[in-house]
């Protein structure tokens, strides 16, 4: 009975919460949408046909399972058994496309024809328009009007693939504002049209749907490391959190395991305390962002704080609500890595195990330096992307 009790603490409750966090606070106007994909997500996503579907994407069209690599050089350095989940290699350079491919099978089964995103970086814009190409629908971006300038090769590959990009001109120009003009777009276009958003973040039933899609990370490390080491279990899965969906991934079959050590890297920026930041749970509150109660970033009078981090996928000013709980509950424990610290460890990754990682990944890897390990200690990293859309800030920044 115990087990079953332990079981649900970090599974979303039917109200949609995790402890304090989550639910669904939105406007009146999105009720129908939400609705919809409330009530029938468990019901497709557990369907034999779609997991059929689902499992048969992600093995020849994503190419998973992805390895678990032993680094061995860089377990000699740190003293430790240190394991790469090589998210990196998936179609389209990250663990995004995990999610997105999931995500446009329940568009389909919903009898959508059209999908809306928004996008920051690009990333998520990318892997969605990746998915719309392979099921011939109609893909819409909405994108700050100062990113698209910032982010041109993504632009382009968006635009390659078939999808429609368009800016978001009001306030700052950047993610905050393309996200309220794809939810503008979801509510003039409520029976048509899908919105696909890119982490475990947003009104229930969206980070639990994220999260499901992104388990597959850690339901393969399972297995993988039985072969390997012989245990299902390591002591530490280490993953980056921007709005957590790779490491909601990598934690999700370990997060009642309480031997193991689930480790959550945020982006310091320019350090925690230098105005210029995105260490959420450092700086942030609970409070309400993108329709779910969370830790956020605010000022006194709850307006939401402008983050800073140098990899523009850990730019973001909240968590999503699963990760706002293990911090509360000290189920996770929560490090945050600088600008300086993530380029340093990238740079290293290159250098000794000639694997280029994204920048966002780099803030994961940053943390081995603050472990004190015996070289007993079995340790899997998950690299959530490569590195190549940032090879231009590398090689800035470090001066190559
Ligand atoms: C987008 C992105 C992230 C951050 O998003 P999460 O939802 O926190 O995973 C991390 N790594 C890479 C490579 C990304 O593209």
């Amino acid at each position: 009975m115990l087990a079953t009790i332990e079981t649900s603490a970090f599974t979303v409750n039917e109200q949609g919460y995790y402890g304090n966090f989550g639910g669904a606070y939105i406007p009146e106007m999105l009720y129908p949408n939400v609705e919809e994909l409330r009530d029938r997500y468990l019901g497709i996503i557990n369907e034999p046909d779609f997991q059929r579907e689902f499992d048969h994407l992600l093995r020849d069209y994503v190419g998973r399972p992805t390895p678990l690599y032993f680094a061995a050089r860089l377990s000699e350095r740190y003293k430790a058994q240190i394991y790469l989940k090589r998210e990196d290699l998936c179609h389209t350079g990250a663990h995004k496309v995990n999610n997105t491919i999931g995500q446009i099978l329940v568009a389909r089964r919903l009898g959508k024809k059209r999908i809306v995103a928004e996008t920051g970086a690009g990333q998520h814009g990318v892997a969605t328009a990746t998915v719309c190409a392979l099921m011939g629908m109609e893909c819409i971006v909405y994108m700050g009007k100062l990113d698209i300038e910032r982010q041109k090769p993504n632009v382009d590959r968006m635009k390659m693939l078939g999808a429609q990009v368009v800016a978001a001109t009001c306030g700052s120009q950047t993610l905050k504002d393309a996200t309220n003009e794809a939810m503008r777009h979801w509510i003039n276009n409520p029976t048509d049209t899908h919105y696909i958003i890119g982490s475990v973040v947003g009104p229930h039933p969206y980070p639990d749907m994220v999260a499901r899609f992104q388990s597959v990370i850690s339901a393969e490390m399972k297995r993988q490391l039985l072969e390997k080491t012989g245990s299902e279990n390591p002591d530490y899965v280490i993953a980056c959190v921007g709005g957590g969906s790779n490491a909601a991934g990598a934690f999700y079959h370990y997060l009642d395991e309480p031997t193991v050590k689930l480790v959550a890297t945020e982006a310091a920026g320019q350090g925690v305390q230098s105005g210029h930041s995105a260490a959420t749970t450092f700086l942030g509150k609970p409070g309400i962002l993108h329709g779910s109660r969370t830790i956020l970033m605010q000022t006194d009078d709850g307006q939401v704080t402008e983050p800073y981090s140098i990899s523009a996928g850990l730019d973001y000013p909240g968590i999503g609500p699963l990760h706002a709980h293990l911090f509360d509950s000290n189920r996770a424990i929560f490090a945050a890595i600088t600008d300086a610290e993530a380029l340093q460890a990238g740079l290293e990754l290159s250098r000794t195990e000639g694997i280029i990682p994204a920048l966002e990944t780099a803030h994961a890897l940053a943390y081995l330096k603050y472990m004190e390990n015996t070289g007993r200690e079995v340790i899997v990293i998950n690299l959530s992307g490569r590195g190549d859309k940032d090879l231009a800030t590398y090689s800035r920044e470090l001066a190559l």
